[in-house]
């Protein structure tokens, strides 16, 4: 008898990655201009050309059995020194290359994170809406996902609710900003007022709970603003990044792990992910990438670009009449259904040609996610269809 979990899981496939199968057969059937496909966060925008000048520099100046031979199972020493100086200098956020752990993208790392912290029966707070992987990832560590809703005024958290949902069996809370599916992005006074009501309940519960900050899209923000760096407010934290989104290399599957030297027993919690890593088979992220690293850290794509495809969409679609959230970073646009169900909407959209991924697959009912990483003609020639489809759903 094999697994019936992971059965389950490679037979009910992502939501998201299903309406990606679908639309790739729409576009066979009505040809490519004719399908407007929101529904995957894939990087529309190419790799900035630094990185694949730097590729051919490191692939004709290395000797090959560095460039192409294991790690160490943590990660090339240069890689992580070089990470950590940046953070230091970007961030003052005061981190040591000791605690960093090269991961196979943010998947990897928040895999590896979970599967350190948690035991049997733990549980793990995400705030609604949330990328659905965490509740994959966070099952599979054994422990409980426990959702916190939103403030619908803002999609920040319900701070109440977040109270509320924190028990003594609370091992971690993952925050996620700026924030897939929303684009919301938590300035210092959210990030402050989260750390805050953690701190209250670790004190009346006597314990220790970890923020686990998951941050591919820390880069892409459209707000002139400081990114509130978390290892700068809350001790027992650990950051989960990638280079997927930022430079535009998805595929390539290179990110980190990067724990707080601060935290409660430190030492003992980077052995923990190490030793995870090794359990789920993640140990030497791809070393190529991890080579490239250095040569590209503080770059990124040229996000104007989603910028520009974020403004449009939002003026036309709110002349139809949609109610967005404000998307303040990513390249996500979070949209109250003109219908309350949401995937009685994602499936009249269809007949549209239109492919946005209903909100229940985040947690919560009633809205959609556009993913506008596409281009441009793409974003302008949706609209037309948008309005026949908001005014189906009015009649
Ligand atoms: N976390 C969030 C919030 C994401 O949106 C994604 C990917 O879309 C990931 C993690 C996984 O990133 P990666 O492709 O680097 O594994």
């Amino acid at each position: 008898m094999i697994n019936n979990e992971m059965l389950k899981l490679g037979q009910e496939r992502s939501a998201i990655r299903e309406l990606f199968e679908q639309g790739k057969i729409l576009k066979q059937k009505f040809g490519d201009d004719k399908v407007f496909d929101f529904s995957i966060g894939n990087p529309s925008v190419k790799a900035p050309d630094i990185v694949n000048e730097s590729l051919v520099k490191i692939i004709n100046n290395t000797d090959s059995i560095k460039l192409h031979g294991y790690t160490s199972a943590e990660g090339d020493i240069n890689v992580r020194q070089a990470i950590s100086e940046y953070l230091n200098k970007t961030y003052d956020a005061n981190t040591d290359y000791n605690y960093i752990y090269l991961t196979v993208g943010a998947a990897a790392a928040l895999s590896i994170t979970l599967r350190s912290l948690v035991n049997d029966g733990d549980e793990v707070i995400v705030f609604a809406p949330f990328f659905p992987e965490y509740d994959v990832f966070i099952k599979n560590a054994s422990a409980k996902t426990v959702i916190v809703k939103p403030d619908k005024n803002n999609f920040y958290p319900d701070f109440d609710d977040l109270k509320n949902k924190i028990t003594d069996k609370t091992k971690a809370v993952i925050i996620n900003s700026p924030n897939n599916p929303t684009g919301v992005f938590y300035n210092e006074d959210i990030i402050k007022k989260i750390v805050e009501v953690i701190n209250k309940k670790n004190k009346q519960n006597s314990n220790d709970i970890y923020i686990i900050s998951d941050e591919p899209y820390r880069e892409l923000l459209y707000l002139d603003e400081k990114y509130p760096f978390i290892t700068n407010y809350y001790d027992n934290s650990i950051v989960t990044y990638s280079f997927s989104k930022s430079l535009s290399l998805p595929g390539e599957r290179v990110g980190y792990v990067l724990v707080n030297k601060n935290c409660n027993e430190a030492s003992n919690v980077f052995k923990a992910i190490c030793g995870a890593g090794r359990s789920l088979g993640y140990v030497c992220a791809n070393s190529l990438f991890q080579q490239l690293i250095p040569y590209v850290l503080g770059v990124t794509s040229d996000f104007n670009i989603y910028r520009k495809n974020k403004n449009y969409l939002k003026e036309h679609l709110e002349k139809i009449g949609y109610k967005i959230i404000n998307p303040d970073g990513a390249f996500y646009m979070f949209v109250k259904s003109p219908i309350d169900d949401a995937v009685l909407f994602k499936d009249k959209a269809l007949k549209y040609n239109i492919l946005v991924v209903p909100s229940n697959s985040f947690g919560i009912n009633g809205y959609f996610r556009i993913s506008y990483c596409v281009d441009y003609d793409t974003i302008v020639n949706s609209i037309k269809n948008f309005e026949l489809l908001y005014n189906e759903c009015l009649n």
